[in-house]
Formats: C-alpha cells, structure tokens, sequence
C-alpha cells in the first residue's frame, strides 16, 4: 500500500499503483487514516467502490477535492471497459469486458419479469477442459480477482440501471479452480454495503471439484451449489468432462450426502442432453440411481451447440422422458430454456467471438 507518511515520493516510483478494489475494509481505513482523515472516510469511500460502483474519484462528492486528488495520485480505481456487447430478441444481454492487463471475459445479464439475474465469469478460459463447452476448448488464460468478478455484476447493473435479484457463476471457468476470490466475490455480493443480493440467490456451479465442495459446505452462508453431472456413467463422464476424471462418481455421490447432511440445502445437477451421449436409456437409469433417495433437484438443458463440435442436443421427447422417469424415483427435474441463444450467450458458449467480429 502507498506510505502516506513518505514525502517526495511519487506512487509512479513505488511501481504500479495498487487499486482500490484490492484494498481490504481495514487497509482503506488505514490508508485514510494516515492521510489525517476523519474514520467516517472509510465507510464513505467504501460505499462509493462497492455500493455505488464509481468509476472515477471525482465522482465521489462528498470527499473534498483534495482528497479526492490525493486518492487519484495513489490508487487506480477498477477501469473494466466495455469492448463489446450483443442483445438478444428475449432482453438478455451479453458483454465482452476487458480487464486494464487486457484480459477479457464476458457476462449475461437477463431480465425477466422485474427480476434481474447475471451470469458471471470467474476465470478467463478454463482448463477443465469439458467436450461440449466452447470454453473449455480454449484453455485457461487467468483466474479473475474478486473485484473482477464482482465489477461483472455491477457493470450489468448499471446498464439495466436495476437491482440485481440474483447472479450464477455459471460463464467462463471454474469457480472451484478459483476457490478463494470466488468466495470473496459471493461475500461481497451478499454484504448489505455491497450488492446485498441474498446468499440463496447466489449460485456458484462446479463441474465437480470434490475438495472444494466440502469447503463450501462448511461455509456459514446459506449460498447456492449446482453440480455439473451430465452423465452419472463413469466412462461417458470421463471422456465429456476430462478435467474431473480423478474425482469418481462415487466419491461425488458421497461428498454430496455429505454437503446435504452439513447444510440441509438441495443441490442442484446440471445435466446437457447429449443425443446418442448421455440420453440412453443406460444413461437415464444410472442417473436415476445417482439421485434417487437423495435431496435432488435435476436441471436439464438441451446442449447447445458449439462450433466444431460434433454432438447434438437430444429430442424434446426425449427430454420428457427424462422429467418423468425421475419423478418417478421421486426426483424433480425441470427442462431449462436456455436464454440468449442467439447471442451465444447460453450455457457453454461463452467464448471470445466478440473480440474477433
Ligand atoms: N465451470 C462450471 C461453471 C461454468 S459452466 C461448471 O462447469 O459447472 C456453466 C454450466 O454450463 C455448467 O453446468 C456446464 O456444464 C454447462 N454447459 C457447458 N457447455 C454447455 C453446452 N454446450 N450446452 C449446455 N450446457 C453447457
Ligand atoms: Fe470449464 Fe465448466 Fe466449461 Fe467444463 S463446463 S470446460 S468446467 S467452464
């Protein structure tokens, strides 16, 4: 952090200016402190970063201006930019962000009946490495911090200019290979001098990273889990999901009694109808097994096609038969409509198009 004591020293000279999203609650106040401000700063400051989302210190008016000055000659403030977006014809919107090191990402938001809901990247690519998700293909370029997780949520807001009511980390990369800013962008999100959107209607989604998962049961915040599944054979879920490979299925079955136990919340289980895949009758027996007796709920989307890729969605029917052959063991099970499909903002196909049209 830049000494507030050092006189003739330029923050140019300490190297790259830290930013203000990277400061913690007591650095802040610290920092604030040191320049012979008055504590109530720190609340103030931090409600114009978190609460307000302001992009630049001047508009911060209730600082004075020479603090304001002050401030700007120490610290960067965030500088996400928006280098692209696409509307889709059902309100949904996704965009292309870029991070000051030039690294991008994109996010959804998508509105629906007075609700706002934003999907958010926690990693830009990812090495997991998934055959049906475009972006698995790419590899992974970097993790995100927490505030570039949590300026994807705010840059969404102010462009709809409304409360978010819920968000899912569902875009780009994998939250649990990015455990810790993830966590902290959720908290953040779910403070009230943050985002304040309730920890039910957070949602992170994991293709099954077992550690992470009983680390994330163990925290006190009653969020959201959703589990990649999309095949509860072990040989067709290691050739669709590579990446997971040494966490068997067994051992995912186990970890999940062992998340319901701790926090008596109901998973959900993503699962891709894959035609000729995953959406046999073999395939839709084991998944019942996976779930029968067990506190479920199945989520299942029609795949959406990725460029280059040879698999196909199944039949509605046969998505049918999948709703009924669950409830049937007593598992519920819905049929998602995947929002902004002409945009390729659907599940799985976040990549960086934008960046090339
Ligand atoms: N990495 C995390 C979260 C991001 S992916 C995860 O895998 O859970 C978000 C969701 O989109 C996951 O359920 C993922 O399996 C699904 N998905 C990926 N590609 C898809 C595709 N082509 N069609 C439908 N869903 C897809
Ligand atoms: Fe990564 Fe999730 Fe895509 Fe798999 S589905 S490659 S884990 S983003």
């Amino acid at each position: 952090m830049p000494s507030g004591t050092e006189k003739n020293h330029s923050p140019e000279q300490d190297g790259e200016m830290r930013d203000l999203h990277s400061l913690t609650r007591g650095e802040l106040a610290e920092l604030l402190s040191s320049l012979g401000q008055p504590s109530f700063r720190a609340k103030q400051v931090w409600d114009w970063v978190w609460s307000k989302n302001a992009q630049s210190f001047d508009e911060m008016t209730n600082l004075p201006k020479s603090l304001r000055d002050e401030l700007a000659g120490r610290l960067t403030l965030g500088g996400v930019e928006e280098v692209a977006r696409q509307v889709s014809v059902d309100g949904s919107r996704k965009y292309l962000l870029r991070f000051p090191d030039g690294v991008s990402v994109e996010c959804v938001g998508m509105p629906s009946r007075g609700k706002l809901s934003v999907c958010v990247s926690t990693q830009a690519g990812c090495a997991m490495g998934c055959a049906f998700c475009a972006t698995g293909g790419a590899g992974l370029t970097r993790s995100l911090s927490a505030s570039e997780i949590y300026e994807q949520v705010m840059h969404v807001r102010d462009d709809f200019n409304a409360r978010v009511t819920s968000v899912v980390f569902m875009g780009q990369g994998e939250p649990f290979m990015n455990y810790d800013a993830t966590l902290a962008a959720m908290r953040r999100l779910n403070d009230p001098e943050g985002a304040g959107i309730g920890a039910r209607h957070l949602t992170v989604s994991t293709c099954g990273v077992i550690p992470q998962i009983m680390r994330f049961a163990n925290e006190p915040e009653q969020f959201t889990l959703a589990i990649s599944l999309h095949s509860a054979v072990q040989r067709t879920r290691n050739t669709l999901m590579p990446g997971v490979r040494k966490y068997s299925l067994i051992n995912l079955y186990n970890v999940m009694g062992e998340y319901v136990a701790k926090t008596g919340r109901r998973p959900t289980y993503e699962y891709a109808l894959i035609g000729g895949v995953n959406d046999t009758e073999s395939e839709l027996q084991a998944l019942c097994d996976f779930c029968e007796g067990t506190l479920a709920h199945v989520n299942l989307i029609q795949l959406n096609e990725v460029e280059g890729s040879k698999l196909r969605p199944s039949t509605d029917l046969r998505a049918q038969d999948f709703v009924r052959r669950l409830a049937a063991v007593g598992v519920e099970a819905t049929v998602r409509n995947s929002r902004g499909s002409d945009i390729d903002a659907a599940c799985g196909q976040l990549k960086q198009r934008l960046a090339r049209s």
